[in-house]
């Protein structure tokens, strides 16, 4: 019977020094573990690789990650270690997921063999062992190992987004993009890099597709961390035209009539696309009213390309240059509201009042007790079509209530077992109000203060992942929160987090609030372009989401406790971030960490946060 692979990968080893006399040494080597060896090859492009050394497995008596206190002296920093007949053989892997899985695939192919009962935790080192400080290599260890430790327990992570497929089945031909790095979780998967491009090879599982590198490795990845590469298949997106003239085009958007109706189609440029939107706002020029004006979306020229509609707001791709500019004009006449697409069903994105589904008839709500009160006014509990619901009262003058009228039908659409639901609006008397789902604990910041010290380390972890659930979807509907924070998170009776209060900082009319300046702007939980530009996107809502974990783990500490919003400013230029909560687990910390990376385009998505958070949870 031939062996199966197990793992395989490109790993570096320190010399055994088997010989006294020669120096200790760190090499890239190209290792395979399969069911009966460990073997280690030399590769070189466009040579044959050279094997350099194979242990049989049943030689093996201890595989064990090594825990180093000196700094290592090669790129990849994570080792660990394989006892083998009277060696030890260190290899040094490029994270800690990495590390885990050699370090627990070869425990688990190990497992029956006369095992060492103890192990040496430390590098042996200028003629010592660094952790017991024992003279003699061969000396017995100083800690009790275990074959079945920590390290074998980390199963695979949940892949999240089943829904996401390319739209084009010409495979072979996609190239695809890494948005992020991604480390094979098992031998059948290949590493990612991002900004690298691949080959899509297969993408019919719903959760992991098949990819090429340009060096011919093929392997699985999740889909979420791959996208497209080429603007030119748009063919998913609703607003997308492909032969449509620019006649055409406002003929449709007349017809539509909607401010803000818009499409983006080929321009007659190749290669270039037109935004056409359609709107009834006064021209600085006397244009007459109504009319459609069209964009052309320019890129920068020179690598690496991005594209703009408006000079200041650059994104990598077209689909992030219109998801930001339906929710934000930032240049244009008006922000893209209504997506016209020829032949497809523009109904869900139109809004009519005569369909009034969103409309709560008054008569059938029942008002209770005061729960609270916020920006908006009084929140009641109340009881709706026999369920129990909060009833916010928008107090007078606190919100834009005509744009929010037009943005009820689209908020109501959203559904998510992690969101609030708005069920519906009240629209018929003032005090306009809206009718959300009833959420037993009331607001997180004040649950976890409430609870502080009672909350074990599975449910803050949870309150994460709920709330990045909620988020992942909201990402995957283009719908941007914005004023992301506990205090506008909600709990049920089971410590169940969801995201509330979705949009709604649109509709604010306190400029107190709404002006990164005013006293009332969320300084604390905002990232820098939306203090700097107010520039909103799914990845501002990622630092907030930052801001949000560290919150649960400090148990409902206000950020930056004693600090003026201006010192916090001050800070995060100097490049401080928040502190570890005390509590927090490192992994959780370093994806706090990412999610505070200065430029947006380097933070995670909802999406690897969700896949992240939920591959932790399974520990
Ligand atoms: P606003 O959005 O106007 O700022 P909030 O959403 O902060 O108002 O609501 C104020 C308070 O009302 C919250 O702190 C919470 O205690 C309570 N509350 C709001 N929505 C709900 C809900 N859906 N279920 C239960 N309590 C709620």
């Amino acid at each position: 019977m031939y062996p199966r692979v197990i793992l395989k990968g490109t790993l570096i080893k320190k010399s055994q020094q088997k010989r006294r006399t020669s120096p200790s040494n760190y090499k890239e080597r190209f290792f395979v573990l399969d069911t009966q060896d460990l073997t280690y090859s030399e590769r070189r492009p466009g040579k044959k690789p050279v094997q350099k050394g194979s242990i049989e497995l049943a030689r093996i008596k201890c595989v064990e990650i090594v825990c180093s206190d000196i700094p290592i002296p090669c790129s990849n920093k994570y080792p660990f270690q394989v006892f083998h007949d009277s060696y030890y053989l260190y290899i040094f892997a490029p994270d800690n997921d990495c590390r885990q899985r050699w370090v627990r695939a070869l425990k688990e192919e190990t497992k029956c063999n006369r095992l060492a009962v103890k192990y040496h935790p430390n590098f042996w080192m200028d003629g010592r062992w660094r952790c017991c400080h024992q003279t003699e290599k061969l000396a017995a260890g100083c800690h009790e190992y275990d074959p079945m430790g920590f390290a074998s327990k980390k199963p695979l992570p949940k892949t999240p987004d089943p829904e996401r497929r390319l739209s084009n089945p010409d495979l072979g031909r996609v190239v695809v993009v890494a948005i992020q790095n991604y480390i094979p979780h098992d031998a059948s998967d290949l590493t990612l890099k991002k900004d690298q491009e691949y080959v899509l090879t297969d993408s019919s599982h719903p959760e992991w597709w098949a990819v090429q590198d340009d060096r011919g490795n093929t392997g699985f990845v999740p889909n979420i961390y791959i996208a497209e590469k080429s603007g030119s298949n748009f063919n998913r997106f609703v607003w997308y035209n492909k032969n449509i003239t620019r006649a055409r085009a406002e003929e449709l958007l007349m017809q539509e009539g909607k401010e803000g109706a818009f499409m983006v189609r080929d321009s007659r440029q190749l290669g270039v696309y037109t935004v056409s939107v359609y709107t009834k706002a006064p021209g600085s020029n006397g244009e007459k009213n109504p009319r459609v004006k069209h964009y052309q979306i320019k890129d920068t020229e020179i690598e690496p390309f991005r594209f703009y509609l408006a000079e200041k707001y650059l994104f990598s791709t077209i689909p992030e240059l219109i998801q930001y500019h339906q929710h934000n004009a930032a240049g244009l006449i008006t922000r893209l509201r209504h997506p016209v697409t020829l032949g497809k069903d523009n109904s869900q994105n139109s809004f009519d009042v005569s369909q009034g589904e969103w409309e709560v008839e008054p008569a059938e709500l029942v008002l209770g007790e005061e729960l609270g009160s916020g920006e908006f006014g009084m929140v009641l509990q109340g009881t709706w079509r026999d369920r129990k619901v909060a009833v916010k009262m928008l107090r007078e003058g606190a919100m834009s209530e005509e744009d929010f009228k037009e943005e009820a039908m689209v908020v109501t659409k959203l559904s998510h077992p992690k969101l609030v639901q708005l069920y519906g609006v009240c629209t018929q008397h003032s005090p306009i109000c809206l009718v959300f789902e009833f959420m037993e604990h009331g607001c997180l910041s004040d649950y976890l203060r409430a609870t502080r010290g009672h909350l074990s380390p599975d449910t803050l972890l949870g309150m994460c992942l709920d709330t990045s659930e909620g988020m992942a979807y909201l990402e995957s509907s283009n719908f941007i929160h914005r004023d992301l924070a506990a205090r506008n998170c909600l709990v049920s009776k089971d410590n169940e987090v969801k995201v509330s209060d979705f949009g709604m900082a649109r509709f604010v009319l306190d400029d107190q609030y709404t002006s990164s300046q005013g006293s009332k702007f969320p300084v604390k939980w905002s990232s820098p372009e939306v203090i700097k530009y107010s520039k909103f996107s799914s990845k501002s809502d990622v630092w907030s989401f930052g801001v949000l974990m560290w919150e649960v783990y400090s148990e409902g500490r206000l950020p930056y406790e004693s600090r003026s919003n201006a010192e916090v400013v001050e800070s995060l230029n100097a490049g401080l971030r928040l502190l570890k909560p005390r509590q927090t687990p490192s992994a959780v910390h370093q994806l706090m960490e990412w999610c505070w990376k200065e430029k947006p385009e380097d933070r995670p998505s909802f999406a690897v946060l969700l896949h992240e958070l939920a591959s932790l949870s399974d520990l």
